[in-house]
């Protein structure tokens, strides 16, 4: 979707033509009699703030319906709820670590089972799955090895069962990549990242393709009740209006660090799907409308959690933070960080090295942050600054 059409799918009001989205800070309703309403009875069902946000997203993915929750595992956790006692998942190997702990540690328990295949090969999925698999559950690009997965022939693989196609579409934002043209039928974001994309607020986002999804998704929101309040709806909305001017940048930002960190001296191996290095950089390029994404990641050739420590701890720009796709670049070492519930093992086998690093390149001129990162290495690892930055 166009700049153009994301500004103008978001309504003014109609009351009182304010050109921004109202904050509806309202519990309940006043009814004309029981059950004659204007279509919003009790603030967890509905809000029109909510209202105008889960529109808006629904158009942003192509979607039947949107549905706006909490938190990003809160909006995993209401898809989950689709499943009963007995079903099987089968799930991208480099899951997002919360996402992990949950299956592992809430949903195995009540009956779930979830295998964990590498899914940047699709023939695995094929070899694993049952009838008994009810969802299979991607992301492309991952968190943070940004490994790449063919969208399109895995929902050809999960329809075959009738399993439902996830895709967990946070790195790729909807201006990268549109999951549910690619046969996908459900989508989730976590609204944190790229699409509120000022780091100032937790939001998760469930899109899907047909009516009868979105009437048990919406069911599964009412009734566990974990919404999206509507101030964090309005912040939401706003960050939308920007999202495509910072998503380009953002990858503009990214694509010119892979290629410094590609040929830095002190680093062993990059990860970003626009190198054609890249183990499925052809399949990046075609289903992500040749938007590679705002996140690189690296290792260290001195490959120690104390290197990696050193590195991040002598940025400026770059803030050690968890959480990424904001307007301000942040760094982060998923090993103590965001992985850290993962055991090592496990990490290792996916990529996630002790020295790994990974970057959320924010707005910031570019020149500024290859410099951030220059003078870093020139700190921590003894080097001279390289000529890149002087040019
Ligand atoms: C952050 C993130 C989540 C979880 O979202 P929260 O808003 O933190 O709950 C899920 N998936 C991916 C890929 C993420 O980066």
């Amino acid at each position: 979707m166009s700049a153009t059409k994301i500004i103008h799918s978001i309504p003014s009001d109609p009351l009182t033509g304010a050109i921004s989205v109202p904050v509806y800070q309202t519990s309940t309703f006043i009814q004309e009699a029981p059950g004659v309403n204007k279509g919003f009875d009790y603030a967890r069902s509905n809000n029109p703030t909510r209202k105008v946000l889960e529109d808006v997203v629904a158009q942003l993915e192509g979607g039947h319906s949107a549905f706006a929750f909490a938190t990003g595992l809160a909006a995993i956790d209401a898809v989950l709820k689709l499943l009963s006692a007995g079903d099987e998942i089968i799930a991208v190997d480099d899951i997002y670590g919360g996402a992990y702990r949950l299956f592992t540690h809430v949903y195995e328990k009540l009956g779930i089972k979830v295998h964990y295949v590498d899914t940047t090969d699709a023939s695995n999925i094929a070899n694993k799955i049952s009838s008994n698999t009810k969802l299979v559950w991607i992301e492309s690009p991952t968190n943070p090895t940004l490994k790449v997965s063919d969208i399109q022939t895995i929902a050809i693989i999960a329809k075959s069962v009738g399993a439902l196609l996830v895709v967990d579409n946070t790195f790729a934002s909807p201006i990268a990549q549109q999951p549910l043209k690619l046969g996908a039928d459900i989508i989730i974001h976590s609204g944190t990242k790229y699409i509120g994309g000022h780091s100032d607020l937790v939001a998760g986002l469930v899109i899907t393709k047909s009516e009868l999804l979105s009437e048990k998704l919406k069911f599964i929101q009412n009734a566990s009740g974990g919404i999206l309040g509507p101030w964090d709806c309005f912040l939401t909305i706003r960050g939308i209006e920007t999202l495509e001017l910072r998503y380009k940048k953002q990858c503009e930002n990214a694509f010119a660090v892979a290629a410094f960190l590609s040929n830095h001296e002190a680093v062993q191996e990059v990860h970003f799907p626009g190198l054609i290095t890249h183990k499925n950089h052809d399949i990046a390029k075609r289903q992500q409308n040749g938007l590679f994404g705002g996140i690189v990641s690296f290792a260290l050739k001195e490959d120690t959690q104390e290197a990696a420590n050193q590195f991040v701890t002598s940025t400026s720009y770059f803030k050690l933070a968890e959480s990424l796709g904001g307007v301000k670049s942040l760094l982060c070492h998923p090993a103590q960080m965001t992985h850290a519930s993962i055991p090592r093992e496990r990490r290792l086998r996916s990529g996630i090295k002790d020295s790994l690093i990974r970057l959320s390149c924010g707005i910031e001129h570019t020149e500024d942050l290859i410099n951030d990162l220059n003078q870093a290495f020139a700190i921590g690892f003894k080097l001279k600054e390289t000529s890149y930055a002087k040019e």
